[in-house]
Order: C-alpha cells, then structure tokens, then sequence
C-alpha cells in the first residue's frame, strides 16, 4: 500500500482553494467522507423512530458500541472482551487508576516520562494526592539523560534498581506526544512486572498509528482518544483496554455504573450490582451515539487498510522526511532515528527562527502543529497524507531564509 491510498475517502481541507498540506493527523484526523452519512443516520433514526431506536434502528443503540470493538482490538492488538469505546481519554485514565493504583504506605509511587502530555502530569499527581500523598515524592520523571531529548531504557533500568519497590504503577504515553518516540511497550511492561509494578499506557499518539500487540504483551491497561489518527471528530470517544487477567477477575474493584451491569438484567432496575466481565464491565454511562457513528466511519477505513500496512506505508514518508533534515542547519530532528521507535510523527527542533518558519510554513498552505518554544510536529496519517505532501513540505522549508 502507498502512503495516502485513501485520499479520496477524506475531506482534505482547502486552504486558498487548494489542497492544503495537513501534516496535524496527530492532533486532530481528517473527516472521512461517510461520517456524513453515518451520523445523518442516527438523526434519522432518531426522528424516525424515537426512544424504540434503541431497539429498532438499523445499527441499533443499545449494542451501537459492540459494532466498533472487533476494529478497535485489532489496532491495538487486544482481543474483544479487553477493548470497549467509552468517555474521553483523561475521564478514562482516572477511572483506570482507580481500579489499578492502589497504593500503600510502601508502594505508592508512580512513573510518568518527564515530556508526557500535560493532562496526564495532572492526572497522576491528582491521584496520588487523592490517596493522602505529596506528589513532590510520589511522582517519578523518567527523563532523557542531559543533552537528549527522548528516553532509554537505561534510564528506566537506573530508577528501578533504586526506587523500584516504591513504584505501583507506570502510566507512560505508547508513542510520545512531544518527541513521537515510540516506546518499547513490551520490555518495558516486561521491567515493571520483574518489580511487581502494575503498567499503564496512554496510547493517545500511538493508535491508529502503530500497531501493538497489547494482549501477548501483557501490558496492564491502556486508554486513548480518537480524535488523532483515528479520525473521529473533535472530543470524540476514548476507549480503553483492560488485560483479561484483570477484566475477567470480578474481584478488581471498579467504580460503577449502569452501563457496566449484565446486560440481560440490566433494564430490570435491580439493586444487586452484577458487573460484565472484560474491558465492558468498566462503562457507566449509556454512550453518545452520534460521535460512535462517526468512529464507525473511520474505523471501517482502518480495517480496510490494515494497522500493518498502514505503519508501513508512513514508514517511507518518515524516513524520507527525516534524511532530507539530517545535514539541515536548521532543523534538528529530536525523534528517534531508529526505524523501531518511532511512528507517523517527526518533531522538529528549529535552531533559529522558529516562529518565523511556522509562519511561512503556514503561508504555503502547511497544516502543522507548533509546540512552544521551538519545535514544529509534523505527522504523516497514511490513509491521506501522500508522499507529495512530504516532499512538497521539505520543499516549503528549503524555501526559508
Ligand atoms: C491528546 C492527549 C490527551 C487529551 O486528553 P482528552 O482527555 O482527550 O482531552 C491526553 N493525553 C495525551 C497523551 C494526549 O496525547
């Protein structure tokens, strides 16, 4: 597959009445032609049919989730029952905290990289203070050694030799937000389980961008949103996987709600909690079927393609990106050179006139993302961005003086 084979399935947004050069598939995806269609459905099912939608509509609402898991498991590499769409990214990482950070007096730390996104700073050190702790103590940096600007697993190796009996919990982002260094998922759940540690990750920049093997991993849990490269419109839906060694394990605590209740008693209105097992047992609330709609329009395109192909694909556009920046004077690449750790995202370090090269960047109809104070993050979404968009793009900042 080439890089942008489904073009022709997405809105490109225009910019002076051409094409622009959308290069932010990592902040927010492209609108996939059908979303129109998917959601219009809904709305017409709903001014059809009423509350009997539930029930009688097409793609009925009360299983409408149940239709996206199968696609969802496969990107992240989870079987069904430990992948379910629900919330928002944040709202989920806490409720997976608390039911996997349950500290006590001498193991109660939790390990987060220095660069991670700054909801999940929040997140954490909320949580640890949640549990009668001073997050100066009880939140671990993971960061680059001096003068780098991503990760080793040295590092990680060094914090866990000294502190690693302290630690509950990991939560660190799949691919980093900042960076788009791509972590070793695997050996490092691999680190924390040898510590006794329970391992999280956010895979916010790594869904729909690279594939996982979550489940043979035996990664913990995981949450991300959908709005990124899975391309299901602004503040759409987070999902969430939950390993079945917890999800089947009804003795997990879990904060609780209706939509997590056995699904055959579920409108009897009984007292008794009975919790689904698997990743569905952690919902509470009946979801909004609209956003689910236009997931399904997306996440379609994803099984067309396929995860694989799809990290191969950006593969050719990030290298080539990457090697027409390696003797700049200007741009300093700060993602991974390596192949193996790193995705669809390039950031780059702009050593002088930062602002100004955004600034022209954006005046020829490049879509990107600036991250104060110097670096510009570009990202290559395979099933849109072309090969042209990549060359167009160095073309654009060779231009710049
Ligand atoms: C995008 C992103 C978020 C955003 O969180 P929401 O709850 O969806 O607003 C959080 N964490 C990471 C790592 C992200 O990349």
């Amino acid at each position: 597959m080439i890089s942008g084979a489904y073009r022709d399935q997405f809105h490109i947004p225009p910019v002076n009445g051409k094409d622009s050069i959308y290069l932010c598939g990592n902040s927010l995806g492209l609108q996939p032609k059908k979303v129109k269609e998917y959601v219009t459905e809904v709305l017409d099912d709903w001014a059809m049919l009423g509350v009997e939608g539930h029930t009688q509509a097409k793609y009925p609402w009360l299983p409408y989730h149940e239709f996206l898991t199968s696609s969802m498991a496969r990107l992240v590499g989870g079987k069904e029952s430990e992948v379910v769409t629900m919330n928002s990214l944040t709202v989920n990482l806490h409720l997976l905290m608390a039911s996997f950070y349950r500290p006590n007096k001498k193991r109660y730390k939790i390990l987060i990289e220095s660069d991670a996104f700054p909801s999940d700073k929040y997140a954490v050190a909320s949580q640890a203070k949640m549990h009668g702790f001073d997050e100066r103590d009880a939140i671990i940096e993971w960061a680059p050694p001096p003068g780098e600007h991503c990760v080793r697993l040295e590092g990680l190796k060094e914090i866990l030799e000294q502190q690693g009996e302290e630690i509950a919990l990991f939560l660190i982002g799949g691919v980093n937000y900042y960076t788009g260094q791509y972590m070793d998922i695997k050996t490092i759940t691999e680190m924390g389980h040898a510590h006794g540690i329970t391992v999280g990750f956010d895979l916010a920049h790594a869904a729909g961008n690279v594939a996982m093997k979550l489940h043979d991993w035996k990664v913990d849990f995981a949450a991300w949103c959908s709005y990124k490269y899975l391309n299901s419109g602004p503040g759409s839906l987070g999902a969430i996987f939950i390993h079945d060694k917890h999800g089947q394990d009804m003795s997990v605590p879990r904060l609780s709600g209706w939509w997590g209740h056995n699904k055959v008693t579920r409108f009897g209105m009984r007292d008794a909690y009975d919790p689904l097992p698997g990743a569905e047992g952690w919902q509470l609330s009946n979801p909004p079927i609209l956003p689910l709609a236009a997931m399904r329009a997306s996440l379609e395109l994803f099984d067309q393609a396929g995860i694989e192909n799809l990290q191969s694909a950006a593969k050719e556009n990030v290298k080539f990106l990457y090697d027409a920046f390696a003797d700049s004077k200007l741009i300093k690449v700060i993602t991974p050179e390596n192949p193996t750790e790193r995705g669809g995202q390039l950031s780059l370090l702009v050593l002088h006139d930062g602002k100004k090269l955004y600034d022209h960047i954006t005046a020829h109809r490049v879509i990107a993302d600036w991250r104060e104070p110097d670096v510009i993050r570009i990202a290559t979404a395979p099933l849109y961005t072309t090969m042209q968009d990549a060359e167009a793009f160095v073309r654009i900042v060779e231009s710049f003086r």
